[in-house]
């Protein structure tokens, strides 16, 4: 009888999971985000005046320095909430004058990074970013008001506010909360985390990276408060010339880690907050521009860029002035805390999802040359409770077909041919959240 009953229960925990379980405490999280606690740190960091890199660092009202000071209390006062359960510090490298043409005198670049760690892997990590530092028209100009509302206080206060909101969860995986800072000078404050990631040996899962998450009406006079992009770049810069050599007979051009972590973002979305359109847009970063989940890019973690589907240029990097009837400058006037709440939820449901799941496998390998079917086996992974295969049509930007095979490392997809679709696969965990997909990394015969 007892046998029996564990069956049954067993049956009936992968039959929930192979119809893709939802978690209700997901629901939770996307009604905790609030607008109104977005609307007034996004007000409060405006209100520094300017958050330029290289402005002023004494004093407590106006420049960077007191930016940051706040942003730490910030998440020092989330962690006195919940027990001490986030670890926060000032991470920074002082950068040379003449490093390169926007740094015109020497400056510590200081990013705010607040830990919350993982219960079961503390050491693998998933990050959401957002920037603290802003700038004008001229990007060397220190000085004058500069209140980057949206640009990025909306970002830096999305990051906040996840952090409120999730700090009240605890998480198998460890989730870091961070304000990059010299960002406008030429993404300085990611490369300094990338570099003390890899020094300290983080396991890093994948960079959230939020760059202006508050603007509504586009430069192309579309208003939408449920578009968003989703920017991820195809493969990673650091692959090998033997991993690029094998992409010309196996596949992968558009199936690299960030790719895997943006169609992650898009499909948590699409299942938890349908009422979004998230859109995936197949590059690194907006045409001949940059955001700072490069850096991360750079050092071979991945990294995507979330953020705005309609800019207004009139509103970024802009003097504050009117011209031709125009106003200029990226103020408070023009962000809408509602969609910034929005667009809060979409990373803080991905941060859950992932903190909550297990690790993906970290080696795939596919077979299925000349047969009729395609094979397929990986490497277990502990505390998954069964594997999802994904595939989808080669032109398709997502993965728009599933099979939960249970708790087994290897299976084959009777009738569907290897060389018509592309295939992953992704472990899942007891309340149904998955990692990201893998695409094969090896081949069998
Ligand atoms: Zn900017």
């Amino acid at each position: 009888m007892r046998k029996f009953l564990l069956a049954t229960l067993v049956a009936t925990t992968l039959i929930c999971v192979a119809k893709g379980q939802q978690d209700p405490r997901i629901y939770d999280i996307i009604d905790s985000v609030s607008a109104t606690r977005i609307e007034a740190d996004i007000t409060k960091l405006a209100n520094f005046g300017t958050r330029h890199t290289l402005s002023d660092t004494i004093s407590e009202t106006r420049g960077i320095g007191a930016a940051r000071r706040w942003i730490k209390s910030q998440f020092d006062q989330i962690s006195s909430d919940c027990n001490g359960c986030l670890e926060v510090f000032f991470q920074k490298d002082l950068i040379r004058e003449g490093d390169n043409k926007r740094i015109v005198k020497d400056v510590w670049v200081v990013n705010v990074v607040a830990i919350q760690k993982g219960r079961k892997h503390p050491n693998r990590f998933i990050i959401m970013s957002g920037d603290i530092d802003s700038r004008v028209s001229d990007p060397n100009n220190y000085t004058s008001d500069s209140p980057g509302a949206n640009d990025n206080a909306s970002g830096m206060a999305g990051a906040i506010e996840a952090a409120r909101v999730l700090s009240k969860h605890q998480f198998d995986n460890s989730i870091v909360y961070v304000g990059l800072s010299g960002e406008e000078q030429g993404l300085y404050g990611g490369k300094g985390l990338a570099a003390y990631a890899k020094a300290n040996n983080w396991e890093i899962i994948g960079v959230l990276n939020n760059d202006m998450i508050g603007n509504i009406k586009g430069v192309d006079g579309v208003v939408s408060n449920r578009d968003f992009r989703i920017f991820s770049e195809p493969v990673p810069p650091t692959e090998t010339e033997e991993e690029r050599r094998a992409r010309r007979f196996y596949g992968g051009e558009v199936d690299g880690i960030s790719r895997q972590l943006a169609r992650y973002v898009h499909k948590t979305t699409k299942e938890y907050m349908p009422e979004m359109n998230p859109m995936l847009i197949y590059r690194l970063d907006r045409f001949g521009r940059g955001g700072h989940h490069r850096p991360f890019n750079d050092a071979g973690y991945a990294g995507i860029r979330i953020m705005e589907a309609h800019e207004n240029y009139t509103q970024q990097h802009q003097d504050i002035r009117v011209e031709n009837g125009i106003a200029y400058g990226d103020v408070l006037e023009h962000v809408d805390f509602e969609y910034a709440r929005k667009l809060t939820a979409v990373n803080a449901i991905s941060l859950a999802s992932i903190g909550w799941a297990p690790p993906a496998p970290n080696e795939v390998s596919i077979g299925g040359v000349v047969e009729p079917s395609t094979r397929l086996k990986w490497n277990p992974v502990e505390g998954a409770v069964g594997y999802k295969i994904y595939w989808r049509d080669t032109t398709s930007p997502t993965w728009d077909h599933s099979r939960f095979v249970g708790n087994v490392t290897e299976t084959t997809l009777e009738g569907i041919v290897i060389d018509n679709y592309l295939f992953g696969v992704a472990a899942i965990g007891k309340d149904g959240h998955e990692s990201p997909v893998v695409f094969p990394n090896k081949v069998f015969r």
